[in-house]
């Protein structure tokens, strides 16, 4: 039906996830719990940042005018202690890291670039005005509103809501994200598999990176290749926020997904996409609800999942934005492909810092999940280029 390419795949889910956003529901956690969820309240600064002119080194509150100096040291101001009086032109002020700067003071010169001699202090230059110093309110003013709803809370947002003294923030409820594997040679993990049965990993692989995108997962039973209990267990997915499926897409006499979604009178906007692994892919909604149907090989539904569906449970879960985005590594080796689909190719990032490399890590095809667990990123082959040398530039996803 419609095959898209993988840039235009990513436009229509942005597109259509973002454009069918309804108010989400909300709950209090503290602050302690709200690493990695996605803020439903825009947070105001409670006051001035910083709340002071604060000194950014241990040394001396200056007018910088007067230096390079010889100054009078007239008093000394600790962290944590109040305002010491006005400078008056000609003098210093002793001050530690974090301690309010005295009125009048512009700038601080750090003991290491200072010569003092008895209650006397120069510098070796003249300071520039703002030296070491961050004026009141300058990162954000009282009443400013430096976190919006959609953001998601880690490390530095932790810290500012802590600032802030928020002990507690609104946040989106987490989606609810079902996933269905299909396939009659799929069984569940606590049971034998016969010698033609494959254990279900990918419903496993997929509750990880729901969680990592910050869902909630709901392990639906296996689903049979047969249309009934198919449909069944689809229309019980669909009451979820978002539908994922694995298997049962591509063209072989036993794959339906499509077949009972659209009997379910689903709206597909794609079919397939040309990437490799995860050419047959399908995106849709049936009522208020989106679905992806991802295909079955472990390492397709894998990079379908992070570079498709991830963005739809992020933006479902209320994320502001979810863009997909590359880093660049050097290539280890020259590297070459069939132009035409976008890859993803198990690799390994090596070296470190500037000297880091990647090489494409050998694999057996998308059934092999050995590979990408000694793999650290994918190598992202765009499908307007064939070949590349060792040491060129070329896309890649961490995972
Ligand atoms: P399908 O997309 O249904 O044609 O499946 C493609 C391949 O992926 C087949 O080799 C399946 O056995 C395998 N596969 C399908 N579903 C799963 C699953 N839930 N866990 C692991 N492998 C699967
Ligand atoms: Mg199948």
């Amino acid at each position: 039906m419609a095959t898209v390419t993988f840039q235009q795949a990513r436009e229509i889910v942005e597109r259509e996830v973002c454009a069918a956003r309804r108010p989400l529901r909300t709950e209090v956690v503290s602050l302690a719990e709200a690493a990695g969820r996605v803020l439903a309240e825009a947070v105001a600064a409670d006051r001035d940042y910083p709340p002071f002119d604060r000194a950014t080194r241990d040394g001396y509150a200056v007018r910088a005018a007067d230096t390079p100096g010889a100054l009078r040291i007239s008093g000394q101001v600790r962290a944590g202690q109040e305002f010491a009086p006005s400078l008056r032109p000609g003098e210093a002020i002793e001050i530690m890291t974090g301690a309010p700067a005295p009125p009048g003071a512009d700038a601080v010169g750090m003991y290491e670039h200072s010569r003092r001699e008895g209650e006397k202090v120069s510098f070796e230059r003249a300071l520039r005005s703002g030296e070491n110093f961050v004026p009141r309110g300058s990162e954000a003013a009282g009443g400013s509103v430096p976190l919006e709803p959609g953001q998601r809370v880690d490390y530095p947002e932790a810290a500012l809501l802590a600032s802030f003294g928020k002990q507690h923030v609104t946040v989106y409820c987490r989606p609810r994200v079902a996933i269905l594997s299909t396939g009659d040679e799929v069984v569940e993990i606590s049971q034998p598999p016969l010698r033609c049965q494959i254990r279900n990993s990918n419903a496993h692989s997929l509750a990880a990176q729901v969680r990592r995108a910050g869902g909630e997962p709901l392990l639906l039973p296996i689903a049979p290749d047969e249309p009934v209990r198919t449909l069944e267990l689809i229309e019980g997915g669909l009451e979820a926020d978002l539908l994922l499926l694995s298997g049962g897409v591509s063209m072989g006499k036993y794959d339906l997904v499509e077949k009972v979604l659209e009997e379910l009178g689903a709206r597909i906007y794609f079919d397939g996409v040309s990437m490799q692994p995860g050419k047959p892919l399908v995106f849709g909604r049936a009522g208020e609800k989106f679905f992806f149907g991802l295909p079955g090989n472990p390492l397709s539904t894998m990079v379908t999942f992070e570079v498709f569906a991830r963005a739809a449970v992020e933006l479902v879960g209320g994320a502001a934005r979810a863009p997909l985005r590359f880093l660049h590594a050097r290539l280890g080796t020259d590297f070459r492909h069939r132009a035409g689909l976008t890859r993803f190719l198990p690799a390994a990032l090596s070296g470190a810092g500037a000297e880091t490399v990647v090489n494409p890590v050998k694999w057996q095809g998308s059934g092999d999940v050995v590979s990408l667990t000694r793999a650290n990123a994918f190598l992202v082959a765009s499908a307007d280029q064939s070949e590349w040398k060792a040491g060129d530039w070329i896309p890649v996803l961490p995972r």
